[in-house]
């Protein structure tokens, strides 16, 4: 194994003093199927969200596929779109083509009929949009970068897909605290990009971040990669303006850190996944850019070698770890065989990819250094690279981060994303390998191990009543009885709204859906999402 020296970031001056504040647009959205390749270009690869237009086959509609009943909205009339039209000039969209391709999700899973994209720009516009919709009883559908993966971000039936593509404004940005005030429709990488200009980097970062909107990932209170070294979007986002059911405009945008006044309003809409209002306003909290930042990637000969090694990687590297992911083999195997990425260490059952970051390159590389020895002496580790410059950390961070696009070429994917206790975070992708045998043609295993969380992927040729039926309620009813999560990051969507009650008593049930129904009388916010439907 080559233990390499660490790569320096430039440490830059301020360039603006403090208090300064702008507005500008960042780069137009990318789209919702265009994601960076491992040199952070688009590529199309992912461009999926048509069906017959692209040749691959049409994904069956929500409504035929599962047993959902329309609710009684009303359905868009011509004078509804000229009402439209007079908030909106020019962003009223009913042409078919562009429609369809937001009515897919990313993964070609769920799809609605929708007949109308309506593509405003400023609060004051989603504002009265929706207080048209609750008057006329339309239903909605709020749409970010459309890169959920659990049938939240596209209709069920009709309902209006209001996008925020266009409300990519930064407000402001503070260079002293790092508290960034930008429009919901702002695109992750983009602000990822305009914040590291300033030494900032985001709080969050995810395998989606070329086409995920800021607003789309505070709905659904994503995790990713980074929550390891900076916790929960819970903390990080400090204030939110909202636009609730009948339009009312809530104006929670503080950029405070500390304030005790009263019920903290904007924990409700972080992961209700855009059922009690619209998200139009963030702001968030962006820590300082790293100076060193370094990435091991290693083989590892079991899972409980894997486990041993982040225990030792939490003790020996402390304050500078900020991130561990952990892969098996199988995903690896389709990493390489889907879209060609070399892993650079030898074929090993697990794999698992440690970062750290800090402020000091001697100090860091010193760290990792006596715990890479640590490892491979005492054989938790086989074999390694650890990356030296920026070029080589994205590569190792890509063979993580396309796992799911992988995944997505191999047939129709069953997803679950899990939270157990640490040290059986594998036993359940064994175990179903058995239940399922033939019957699925890959079973994977990959996830957040520093923070509990299980990705566990099944593919198959085609979607599979059989399959699914083994699957569910087994996923579920073993998650619950470990006290687990059934769902740890991405939230509950279309797909996993029944399966609430796995991992909340009903008591908090019950809670939720008086709140849905006290901040969205008529059930217009995306309807047939997160609650499960009430008979
Ligand atoms: C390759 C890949 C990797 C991923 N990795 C991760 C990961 O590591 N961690 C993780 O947590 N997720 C991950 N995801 C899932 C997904 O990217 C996140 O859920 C992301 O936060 C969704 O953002 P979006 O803008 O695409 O939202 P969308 O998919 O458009 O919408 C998601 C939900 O939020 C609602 N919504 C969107 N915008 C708003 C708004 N402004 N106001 C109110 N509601 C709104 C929608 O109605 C929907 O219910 C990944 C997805 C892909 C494809």
């Amino acid at each position: 194994m080559v233990l390499h020296q660490m790569p320096r970031w430039s440490a830059r001056l301020f360039r603006a003093p403090p208090g300064w504040r702008r507005t500008c647009v960042l780069g137009p959205s990318m789209g919702s199927r265009w994601l960076p390749d491992r040199w952070g270009m688009y590529s199309p690869l992912v461009c999926r969200g048509y069906s017959s237009a692209s040749g691959s086959p049409e994904v069956m509609l929500t409504c035929k596929r599962y047993p959902v009943q329309r609710l009684p909205f009303s359905t868009v009339s011509e004078k509804d779109l000229a009402a439209f039209e007079s908030i909106i000039p020019g962003r009223v969209i009913t042409d078919p083509d562009q429609v369809e391709a937001c009515n897919v999700d990313w993964l070609r899973s769920v799809r609605g009929c929708s007949k109308v994209l309506l593509r405003p720009q400023t609060s004051e516009e989603v504002s009265h949009i929706l207080r048209h919709c609750h008057e006329r009883n339309l239903a909605v559908n709020p749409q970010g970068g459309n890169t959920g993966l659990v049938g939240g971000s596209v209709p069920v039936f009709d309902e209006i897909i209001l996008s925020t593509a266009l409300m990519n404004k930064v407000i402001s940005f503070h260079n002293v605290s790092g508290i960034l005030v930008c429009q919901a429709g702002c695109v992750l990488e983009e602000l990822s990009r305009y914040v590291q200009e300033q030494d900032f980097i985001m709080p969050l970062d995810l395998g989606a971040k070329g086409s995920c909107h800021i607003g789309g990932n505070v709905s659904t209170n994503a995790g990713g990669l980074r929550f390891l070294r900076y916790g929960s979007l819970r903390g990080t986002v400090l204030g939110l303006e909202v636009v609730l059911a009948n339009g009312t405009i809530l104006n929670c945008l503080t950029s405070l850190r500390k304030d005790n006044t009263g019920y903290d309003l904007k924990q409700l809409f972080i992961g209700s996944e855009g059922t009690l209002g619209i998200i139009t306003t963030v702001s968030i909290l962006c820590p300082p850019r790293p100076q060193a930042v370094n990435v091991a990637f290693l083989g590892c000969p079991g899972f409980a070698e894997v486990l041993q090694t982040f225990t030792t990687c939490k003790g020996m590297l402390g304050e500078v770890l900020s991130a561990f992911e952990f892969m098996d083999a199988e995903c690896m195997r389709l990493v390489r065989q889907h879209l060609h990425l070399a892993i650079p260490v030898q074929e090993s059952p697990f794999y698992a990819l440690v970062e750290t970051s800090g402020s000091s390159v001697g100090h860091d590389a010193e760290k990792l250094g006596s715990f890479l020895e640590q490892v491979l002496d005492s054989g938790l580790v086989t074999d390694g690279t650890v990356a030296t410059d920026q070029r080589k950390v994205q590569t190792l961070w890509a063979l993580r981060e396309r796992i799911t696009e992988a995944l997505s070429h191999d047939g129709y994917v069953f997803k679950y994303d899990i939270s157990l206790p640490v040290e059986r975070l594998y036993d359940l992708v064994i175990d179903l390998r058995t239940r399922l045998g033939p019957l699925a043609k890959h079973v994977v295993g990959y996830g957040h191990l520093g923070d509990g969380n299980l990705h566990l992927n099944v593919t198959a040729e085609a979607f599979s009543e059989g399959l699914l039926s083994s699957l569910e309620p087994y996923v579920y009813t073993w998650t619950a009885e470990q006290q687990g999560s059934v769902s740890a990051e991405h939230g509950l969507g279309f797909k996993k709204r029944h399966v609430l009650g796995y991992s909340k008593p009903p008591v908090a049930v019950q809670l939720m859906q008086q709140l849905k129904l006290l901040l969205d009388p008529k059930g217009i916010l995306n309807p047939y999402k997160t609650l499960p439907a009430q008979d």
